[in-house]
Formats: structure tokens, sequence, C-alpha cells
């Protein structure tokens, strides 16, 4: 199906985008790699009057190594992540991006469009949700810097302003001895995950855990921070009996939606099953131990 008529801008510059986005108000909207933007205007389930295309602006795609932090443009595809040495660094990141959809998205779809559509099974809000994410926002009244736990704020909502982009994503690297690492659930590569689970950790003295997040992905309106799952971690041995209390415990948390993915049950006992995979690798990989992590399919 086409989407209804709209006008197109393409914008030269990050400041023309602001501007243009300061001129044409909550009638526009920015259009990145369209992944999500485009298909739900053929459904004709959005209908912006203007698009403003980042797509031709420079310097907006980018991943730099800086002060502790990697720095990714909003514009960095998937792929460009997936790909990245520096990245090779922060593995979750590296699970995240090698497992969205296929190579078309990959190829064409966003960090920044990612995180402003806050699409609840979208799997880059769990995994940066584990690290610590800033997101950069920019509009007439110039930046403001957002930690990415109050940036998503519901389903399919955030806190730009019509008139505020996405500009860069920060993400500080872990300390010594972390490790994280992320699994998805997916009926086939193209789909949304069923749910997803993010694990970050730190070990210090033989497997005693010094620090933990956990997020969940597709089992809430927007992904979960599963905080008594972290607790049964944080300050123990990573045992069989921890790990399952963790699992229990991120059961709990989730709050699953019955849909043509599965029933409330089963994404409760499939949150608990790939909270235990992730925790297995993220402490595999905080002792160092070379673990390929990929996406589960039914
Ligand atoms: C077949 C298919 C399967 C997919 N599977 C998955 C999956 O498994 N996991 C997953 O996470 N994603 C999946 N996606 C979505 C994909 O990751 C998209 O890339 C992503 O959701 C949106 O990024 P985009 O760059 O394409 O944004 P667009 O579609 O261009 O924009 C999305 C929204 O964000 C806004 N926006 C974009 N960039 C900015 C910015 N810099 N600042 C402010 N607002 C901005 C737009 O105005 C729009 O409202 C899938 C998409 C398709 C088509």
């Amino acid at each position: 199906m086409y989407p209804p008529p709209f006008r197109y801008h393409r914008a030269g510059s990050l400041k023309e985008a602001v501007a243009l986005l300061a001129e044409l108000g909550e009638e526009a909207k920015v259009l990145a790699g369209g992944q999500s933007l485009i298909p739900l205007m053929k459904l004709r389930l959005a209908s912006p009057a203007h698009l403003v295309d980042l797509n031709f602006a420079p310097g907006l795609s980018y991943i730099r190594p800086e002060n502790g932090e990697i720095r990714f443009g909003a514009m960095t595809r998937h792929a460009e992540i997936e790909y990245s040495e520096v990245v090779a660094r922060i593995p979750i990141l590296h699970d995240c991006a090698s497992g969205i959809a296929d190579v078309q998205v990959r190829s064409r779809g966003t960090l920044g469009g990612s995180l402003a559509e806050a699409d609840p099974s979208g799997d880059w809000t769990p995994v940066l949700l584990t690290l610590e994410t800033e997101v950069i926002c920019v509009g007439p009244q110039g930046e403001r810097s957002v930690p990415l736990a109050e940036f998503v704020t519901d389903a399919f909502t955030t806190v730009l302003a019509p008139t505020e982009l996405v500009r860069e994503v920060k993400v500080k690297l872990p300390p010594a001895k972390s490790g994280g690492a992320y699994v998805a659930f997916k009926r086939s590569a193209p789909v949304y995950a069923t749910a997803s689970a993010a694990v970050q950790l730190t070990l210090v003295d033989g497997d005693v855990c010094a620090q933990a997040a956990i997020a969940l992905g597709g089992v809430g309106l927007t992904a979960i921070k599963a905080a008594e799952a972290e607790a049964a971690l944080r300050g123990q041995r990573i045992s069989a009996k921890t790990v399952e209390a963790a699992a229990e415990a991120a059961m709990r948390a989730a709050d699953p939606q019955p849909d043509m993915r599965g029933s409330v049950a089963y994404k409760r006992v499939l949150i608990g099953a790939l909270v235990r995979r992730a925790i297995d690798a993220a402490a595999r990989r905080c002792r160092r131990e070379q673990v390929e992590v990929s996406h589960q399919y039914a």
C-alpha cells in the first residue's frame, strides 16, 4: 500500500534538520533508516505531513571511543555496530546488533531511530539499559543529555519534544572483569523477538558478583529493569542456586501481554530460560572465555 501524501525535506546538516522541525512542528517526522516509519506510513498507522530526512546530514554516523565511553552518532546503522572493532570491547552490543532482523534491516536501521521509536519489542533499549547510557537530544533550545532509563516513558513514547531529535548515544565502558550477553527468542529472523534478556555482570574474587544489571525486552510496555533479579546476584557467588533465584525474580518482574507470539504463562517461562542463558554467557565472558551468543529461534 502507498503511504498518504507527504512533503519530503532533505536536511543538509543537523542545524538545518533542527530548524526544519522547529518550522514544521508536530506535522513533521524525522526520517532515519525508515525501517519502522515507512512500514507504519504504508500501513497508514502514521501519516506525517512532512518528512525531514537525516540521511544526507553529515557527521551523524560514527562510533568513537572517548574518555572511557563509546559515542555513537544517531544515524549509525545496526550493521556498522555489528562489525565495529571498537564495539567488540562491549560484547553485549555486538550480540544485539548482529541479531536484529536481517541484513537489509541492519544495513538501513539506525541506533537513534530505534531508541526514538521505543518499540516495546525493540532490542536496543533492554541492552543499553544494562550499561550506563545517555541519549543526547538536540532542539531549538540547545542540547540536553537524558539517561536512557528516563528517555523511554511508555510504549512508543519518549521524552523527545516534536522539535527535538537524537544526535548521539553515549555508552560508558564497563569496568574490568565485566561481561554481558543478550539473548532473544524469535519465531524467525526478520521479526521482533517474543522476549529477550540482557545481562551485564562484573565478577571479582572467584565468581563473586560485584555488579549485576538485568533488563527484559518484549514482556512489558517498555523494557523492564529487573531490580530484584539483580539483587539476587549482587554480592553472591554465581552458582546454580543464585542463577535460579535471579531467573525466578525476572519471571516475577515480567509483565507480558498475550498475543500471536504466546500466552502470558508461556512468555514468563520463556523469560526465565533466557535470563538463565544470558547470565551463563555473561559470567563466562567475565572469565574471558570466548563465547558466541546468538538468538534462539523457534
Ligand atoms: C522486517 C523488520 C524487522 C525488524 N526487526 C527488528 C528486530 O528484530 N529488533 C529491533 O530492534 N528492530 C527491528 N526492526 C526495526 C529496525 O531496527 C529499525 O531500524 C528501527 O526500529 C528504527 O530505526 P530507523 O533508523 O529505521 O528509524 P525510522 O524508521 O526512520 O524512524 C523511526 C521513528 O524514530 C524517529 N526517529 C528516527 N531517528 C530519529 C532521531 N535521530 N531523532 C529523533 N527521532 C528519530 C522517526 O521520526 C520515527 O518516528 C525491524 C524492522 C523491520 C522492517
